[in-house]
């Protein structure tokens, strides 16, 4: 299967190894006709951009020079933290706006918004060796705080790595994403999720995209994990929204709208 496009990648504003341009170049040469900038949202000690504003400042300098690569599409985007058990990104809706597209996952030493949350999600998560107990705790708050993201942020495109980090219900977290049609990513990076997560999702009737999350410009474009797990478990070509055919982001967002708001 061919990509139009690769939807998951970080600049040197987080924590990628690499400048908007050199990403541009990097998805050309892989013969790509879109790609994100999609760097982490600021409450994510050390990966996060230093702050929200950073997004703006990139897509003035975008805007500079997209000119220059008539051939591919450049879209600014940002990889938003889950913050509480409510919901609640690390991105204020004044810049959310200003993207083309959101993505949201759950990341090791997020800033949570009280300390009762930090508790229920990040300490929680370190418990799990504890036991079984500890351990379905842990896993019911990452899947209540990963719904709650899918059902209180409409502009939501993209879940990264369900499952990485963190441990979700899957079933339960893709039940979410088909209902607000948010897309189930497959993440090149970490191979993540494996093949009995994907079909897990699969049975509930997500849509998927394949992403590189690359860091480094080697790897932007880097899509082969996906596309021979998507082929081996014989999921359709239309399930997978960055598809060649699908004609891209643009029209991914004009079916999710004639699905789910209008
Ligand atoms: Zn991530
Ligand atoms: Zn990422």
């Amino acid at each position: 299967m061919e990509l139009y496009g690769d939807y998951h990648t970080h600049c040197r504003l987080s924590d990628g190894r690499q400048n908007e341009e050199e990403i541009i170049n990097a998805a050309r040469e892989r013969g790509l006709k879109e790609v994100a900038i999609t760097d982490h949202g600021p409450l994510a000690a050390v990966i996060g951009v230093g702050d929200a504003d950073e997004y703006l400042k990139l897509r003035d300098r975008l805007d500079a020079i997209v000119n220059n690569y008539p051939n591919i599409e450049v879209l600014l985007g940002a990889e938003a933290n889950i913050r509480d058990l409510q919901g609640t990104l690390d991105l204020p809706p004044e810049i959310i706006v200003e993207l083309d597209i959101l993505i949201a996952g759950l990341h090791p030493y997020t800033l949570p918004t009280s300390i009762k949350d930090g508790w229920a999600v990040f300490v929680q998560n370190s418990l799990r060796h504890l036991g079984r107990g500890q351990q379905e705790k842990a896993i019911n708050n990452n899947t209540k705080a990963t719904v709650e993201v899918i059902y209180n942020n409409p502009q939501l495109d993209i879940l990264s790595h369900p499952g990485l980090f963190f441990t979700v219900d899957i079933a339960e977290v893709a039940r979410a994403c088909v209902a607000k049609n948010v897309l189930f990513e497959i993440n090149c990076a970490h191979e993540h999720p494996g093949i009995s997560a994907i079909i897990e999702a699969d049975r509930a009737g997500v849509d998927f995209i394949i992403n590189s999350d690359a860091h480094f410009r080697e790897t932007v474009g880097n899509l082969n994990y996906g596309v021979k797990l998507v082929k081996k478990l014989g999921i359709a070509p239309e399930q997978v929204a960055n598809r060649r055919q699908g004609g891209g982001y643009k029209q991914w967002r004009k079916n999710k709208k004639n699905c789910t708001y209008s």
